[in-house]
């Protein structure tokens, strides 16, 4: 058994070799850059207007009207000093223009721009290379690819990124009791519900599986099962089985097929039988059973490594201390991740704390950590990884 902390380390300390691929701009989302990438030309790389409005030459409050650029016109006008020209947002500022006033501060009659105030040098102009200049490194190799920054990577020319390839995932349920949703089940039998958490869980921070397959309480099938979900996958997320019961094959089928653990079972409430293991380069997480502890399990610890498979240079759940609105005990026995709702800047502990229980934790937004024995008064603060 090892403590939350040495199982994260030994995460952490995984040596792993990063592969790369192209990926088009559209489907590059969340995946982190495996080169520095450096802007080709200036942004903005023309002075532009900020502004529907006029253009100016000179500081007046009058002007001759001249002509009129809008965006995307290339032409090149010069103007005399005290000559305006009817200007759009986005177009290129002729060269020698001293600011642009905005519209709703001008009126015309004829040919004759009137200003209600002073323009001011430079006022309303979006300069050339005011974000970035040629040759400037845009990001660092590693950075994680939001709607921004493909965005920016878009408005440099850029098609198709140099990015670290993610982690192919299988997932295996095992259960005799379990039956697919949709499906009619006998006395005795559940329906199965683990596998949409983890898939679910997976979507939501933008991977997928590649492979579900759901496998009966049997040594030999389970190995088996085992064997064909590795032939596939970098990472394979079992859940069940793992405990000790007459009817938990995994363990043996993970050592049969040539898996090393790494750690096995974590002194932590829900997720007590969590199982780490490695193979060559595939890694194997079998989640223990109970829909909650596996869940969380997830959260805390596959996560990350899909993560560090990813290229990330940080990995795991956002996690921020919040004051607690309750006095609370922890009473598990155990270092306990807790099902709770984080709002106003305040976190609850649910009730419905069992591993099984998922309801709290489907209603809450936050996983709440609380040492073993810990007595917590309102206003302690309580670290909390965020899960929705
Ligand atoms: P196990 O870890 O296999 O001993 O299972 C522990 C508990 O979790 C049992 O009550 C199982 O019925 C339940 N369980 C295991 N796998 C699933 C699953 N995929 N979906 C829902 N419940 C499950
Ligand atoms: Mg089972």
């Amino acid at each position: 058994m090892v403590t939350i902390e040495e199982a994260l380390r030994i995460i952490e300390d995984q040596n792993i070799s990063l592969k790369s691929e192209s990926k088009p701009l559209e489907g590059a989302l969340g995946f982190a850059l495996s080169t520095n990438t450096v802007s080709p030309f200036d942004v903005p790389e023309f002075d532009n207007s900020a502004m529907d409005g006029y253009a100016l030459c000179g500081l007046y409050q009058e002007y001759q009207l001249v002509g009129e650029v809008a965006a995307g016109d290339s032409k090149d006008i010069k103007l005399q000093d005290g000559e305006a020209v009817r200007i759009f947002t986005g177009a290129k500022v002729p060269n020698n223009a001293t600011a642009v006033m905005m519209q709703e501060k001008t009126s015309v009659t004829d040919s004759t721009l009137f200003l209600d105030e002073m323009p001011k040098v430079g006022q309303n102009i979006r300069k050339r290379g005011g974000q970035l200049t040629e040759g400037q490194t845009v990001f660092e190799k590693g950075h994680i690819l939001n709607p921004p920054s493909l965005a920016l990577m878009g408005s440099l020319g850029l098609s198709q990124l140099e990015v670290f390839s993610r982690p192919r995932v299988n997932i295996i349920t095992t259960g005799n009791e379990l039956v697919k949703p949709g499906e009619p089940k006998t006395e005795g039998q559940i329906y199965e519900s683990n596998s949409y958490a983890i898939s679910g869980a997976l979507e939501q921070f933008g991977f997928q599986h590649h492979q579900k397959t759901q496998i009966r309480d049997d040594f030999e099938a389970t190995k088996a099962g085992i064997k064909t979900a590795l032939e596939s996958c970098d990472v394979l997320i079992i859940s069940g089985g793992i405990s000790v019961g007459d009817y938990d094959f995994v363990k043996q089928s993970l050592d049969d097929n040539g898996v090393n653990e790494l750690f096995y079972k974590v002194f932590q409430k829900p997720g007590k039988p969590l199982y780490f293991g490695r193979k060559d380069n595939q890694f194997v997480f079998a989640l223990p059973g109970n829909p909650a502890s596996s869940l969380t399990c997830f959260y805390v610890y596959v996560l990350p490594l899909l993560q560090k498979l990813s290229g990330y240079g940080s990995y795991g759940l956002a996690s921020y201390q919040f004051p607690i609105k309750h006095a609370y005990e922890n009473r598990f026995g155990r270092p306990s991740f807790l099902k709770a709702t984080v709002v106003d800047g305040k976190v609850e502990i649910l009730d419905g704390q069992g591993s099984s229980m998922i309801q709290s934790m489907a209603k809450g937004n936050a996983l709440a950590f609380v040492d073993d024995g810990e007595v917590l008064k309102e206003g302690d603060l309580v670290r909390c990884k965020l899960i929705s």
